[in-house]
């Protein structure tokens, strides 16, 4: 067999390279990266390929980041990354390096497109949607305590800015893609104030693309009929956990999630990469599917003005999957290529175009990206109403309350207790099972004002008295709205 580059070769008419920083990460990650470099260099991609290394190798190394100094100046210097999967451990150990990429680099979007390929992978649904997951905020702030010996907590965190930029970008990509409809994926039933900000500042960027339908959809029916009929969907908006649930939800629906690539954007750097993980259970194997990494690739060829030899490369995948070359994880249970002999089929094909799909388009993916409105900066009237003290008490609610009254005091009476999230003071149902994580609401007497220093007079007397305080949340207004959750059963 000739040297990969040699096979379909096709004059390049760019004279310099453009340089980009590749890390192949872990488990499948080396060998789908070299499957994907094989084809990009058969296709005479004009790239120039910096190497660089993240993931276990460096955590190993004892670069508790899970990257080097080096390669974090190839990366801003390239301003590109094409990454392979990174092993995160689950529930310790270091923290995920894709986390930490994404929100220093300031990657806000991350789209996923989801696409079933026509007919092309056998008999499946019609699927061709996107979802656009908000990408550096929610839970993945990655804030998250242990309180007390039975309580641990995770901050869900969400700003305006973040929600207004995402949301932009969900419909600035519609209106470049000429999609119909944005769907906005949330759980505001629940949660008010945080999955409320994202749904009323997508409700309010809506109203400036006409053109586009939008809805918005409770996430536990939305991922069921995603599940069932994803064919309806066109543009997903999501926070970030939701998106990255909903996304491997579609990709398996649409076929595997060894199809499904992704694209981190930001303002300054761009990082490519499958939306699925390192795949431990195969990894080694040389049975992984490349795919999902290769469509990332065609994505980045795309964003770097490279569409022609993106649509010459999806050409060639989508003629070899119609000739039914596959990847043991589409092949369903029939005879399955390796991951380098389907990269080597991808090579042969190039030049040759789909029969049964259309062809794939040159076109850029470029989105302009309207910048952040001053609205979503509107100044709003605060006033400081109270304090919620979280303590750590052993023993029933009336027990607490009756030691918290006489050291409350005029200025913050105490006027509920709540355990997880359940009042038990004043009112309690005797079947609300209790922690040892108790939330003491202590609210300002009406007419009167409040201040830091009440708060803080109030937490001197609560610890002289021997109460274990673990943390407090002041409780404001805003614009006279409480900015702040009511107790169930309040
Ligand atoms: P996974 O996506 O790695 O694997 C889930 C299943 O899909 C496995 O059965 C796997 O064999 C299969 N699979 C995944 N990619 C495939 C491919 N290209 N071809 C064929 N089959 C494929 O998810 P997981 O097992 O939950 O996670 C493994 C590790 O990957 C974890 O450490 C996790 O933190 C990490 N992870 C990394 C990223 C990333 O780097 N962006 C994303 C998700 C998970």
């Amino acid at each position: 067999m000739p040297p990969l580059s040699t096979l379909n070769p096709t004059p390049t008419t760019r004279k310099t390279k453009i340089p980009i920083a590749v890390a192949a990460g872990d488990g499948i990650g080396p060998e789908i990266t070299r499957a994907v470099l094989a084809i990009l260099e058969a296709a005479q991609a004009p790239l120039h390929y910096e190497h660089i290394e993240v993931g276990e190798a460096c955590y190993l190394r004892g670069e508790a980041s899970g990257i080097a100094a080096e390669a974090w100046e190839v990366i801003d210097r390239t301003g590109i990354l094409l990454k392979g999967p990174i092993t995160t451990p689950r529930g310790g150990g270091w923290k995920s390096l894709n986390v930490t990429l994404r929100k220093t680099l300031g990657l806000y979007a991350n789209v996923r497109p989801v696409s079933s390929w026509g007919s092309v992978l056998g008999n499946r649904p019609a699927i061709d949607l996107v979802v656009i997951r908000e990408n550096e905020e929610d839970l993945y702030a990655g804030i998250e305590h242990q309180q007390t010996p039975e309580v641990v907590q995770c901050l869900k965190l969400m700003t305006r800015a973040g929600c207004e930029r995402i949301a932009r970008y969900a419909f600035a990509y519609a209106r470049a893609h000429g999609r119909k409809r944005v769907t906005c994926m949330v759980k505001d039933n629940i949660m008010k104030l945080t999955d409320g900000l994202f749904r009323s500042v997508a409700e309010t960027v809506a109203a400036e693309y006409p053109e586009i339908a939008f809805d918005s959809q409770i996430i536990d029916i939305g991922a069921a009929r995603l599940a069932t009929r994803a064919q309806d969907y066109d543009v997903i908006l999501a926070p970030n956990l939701y998106g990255d649930i909903l996304s491997d939800i579609a990709a398996e629906v649409a076929g595997s999630v060894g199809l499904a690539p992704s694209a981190n954007i930001g303002i300054g750097a761009t990082m490519f990469e499958a939306i699925h993980g390192s795949a431990p259970d195969i990894a080694g194997q040389g049975i992984a599917n490349p795919s999902a990494m290769l469509l990332a690739a065609l994505h980045m060829l795309r964003h770097l003005d490279l569409g022609v030899h993106a649509a010459r490369i999806q050409n060639a995948w989508l003629r070899t999957l119609e000739k039914g070359l596959k990847t043991a994880d589409l092949a369903q249970g029939g005879p399955a290529l390796s991951t380098m002999a389907f990269a080597e089929a991808v090579i042969d094909h190039l030049g040759e175009r789909p029969l049964s799909h259309p062809s794939a388009s040159p076109d850029s993916q470029a989105v302009n990206v309207p910048a952040i409105s001053g609205q979503a900066k509107k100044t709003q009237r605060k006033d400081l109403v109270g304090v919620d003290i979280f303590v750590e008490a052993h023993g029933e609610a009336d027990d607490l309350a009756t030691a918290l009254l006489p050291l409350a005091g005029g200025a913050l009476p105490l006027k509920m207790i709540t355990n997880r999230g359940v009042m038990v003071w004043p009112k309690s149902n005797p079947h609300t099972a209790c922690s040892d994580h108790w939330r003491c609401r202590f609210l300002k007497t009406e007419g009167r004002l409040s201040t830091p220093a009440d708060i803080i007079a109030l937490l001197g007397r609560l610890s002289a008295g021997g109460i274990e305080i673990i943390k407090t949340e002041h409780l404001y207004h805003f614009d006279g709205q409480p900015g702040y959750s009511l107790g169930q059963g309040q």
